[in-house]
């Protein structure tokens, strides 16, 4: 192997590394917050009204606010060092049918799950940068690319970050910084029990595996790609989805 093909930083150290988890209170984040915590990592999760996982610290910070975000990296930073892995999974959504959907539910929805994104990719970026390497993880979904009847402000959200991960990708790859897209299908949360049982009952009949999932299993998923496992994977959108979504 020619010299030009090692990476610069190999991301292989065992040390517990200064992860940040969005939205780690509850749902998906909890159980990814939870992941890294088990494998001895240094688990900061933002939450808007407290409940971080025990062993974690709880850093207030609501995504939609720049000064919020930059005051919860700035308390991060302090407690466990440079932001090494950022998994930004704070999301909502506000559902109805296109005429019905006010400039309200589209810009709330955008601004949370893309712009927020945006904001955290931006700031970590800068310890990353840095540190010549780090892992960022944005948590979109099947729906980004299989589209969803009430949910145009959601599936734009979540398409855009696919191309947020794809152009990161190509900015930061060559400071050995990957970028990833993990896109959970129908997975048992706060956020899908408040779909009506014929609508959740009608995905999981489209669900090749035939079941909904499990919030541990998107966190296997993002352990997996924030690993040494995964050096060499970037610009990637991983379906968790039981095959509700393949073929795109
Ligand atoms: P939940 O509704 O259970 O949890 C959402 C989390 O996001 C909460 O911790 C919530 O904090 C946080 N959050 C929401 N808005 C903000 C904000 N403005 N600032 C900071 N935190 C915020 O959702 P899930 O666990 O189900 O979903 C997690 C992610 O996975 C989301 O991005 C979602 O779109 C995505 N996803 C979920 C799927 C599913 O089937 N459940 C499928 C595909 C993707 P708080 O407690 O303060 O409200």
């Amino acid at each position: 192997m020619s010299q030009s093909t090692q990476p610069t930083t190999p991301d292989t150290t065992s040390e517990p590394r200064s992860v940040l988890v969005t939205g780690g209170n509850r749902g998906i984040g909890r159980a990814i917050a939870e992941a890294f915590l088990a494998q001895g990592d240094k688990v900061a999760v933002t939450t808007r009204s407290g409940g971080a996982p025990e062993g974690a610290l709880d850093v207030r910070c609501d995504v939609t606010d720049p000064a919020a975000v930059e005051a919860a990296f700035a308390e991060v930073e302090a407690a466990h060092g440079p932001v090494e892995v950022l998994v930004a999974n704070a999301g909502i959504t506000a559902d109805t049918l296109l005429l019905r959907m006010s400039e309200d539910d589209w810009s709330s929805v955008i601004d949370t799950n893309l712009t927020g994104s945006f904001r955290l990719a931006k700031r970590a970026s800068k310890g990353m940068l840095r540190l010549r390497r780090g892992r960022i993880i944005l948590i979109s979904s099947v729906v980004a690319m299989l589209g969803s009847p009430g949910q145009v402000n959601y599936a734009a959200s979540k398409a855009g970050l696919v191309g947020v991960a794809r152009s990161l990708a190509r900015e930061l790859g060559s400071r050995s910084i990957t970028t990833n897209v993990v896109a959970p299908g129908f997975i048992e949360t706060d956020m899908t029990a408040s779909l009506p049982a014929e609508q959740q009952a009608e995905y999981a009949a489209r669900i090749p595996l035939g079941r909904l999932g499990a919030a541990e299993e998107v966190a296997g998923t993002v352990l997996w790609l924030a690993g040494p496992a995964a050096a060499y994977v970037t610009g990637a959108v991983i379906p968790v989805d039981g095959g509700l979504g393949m073929g795109h």
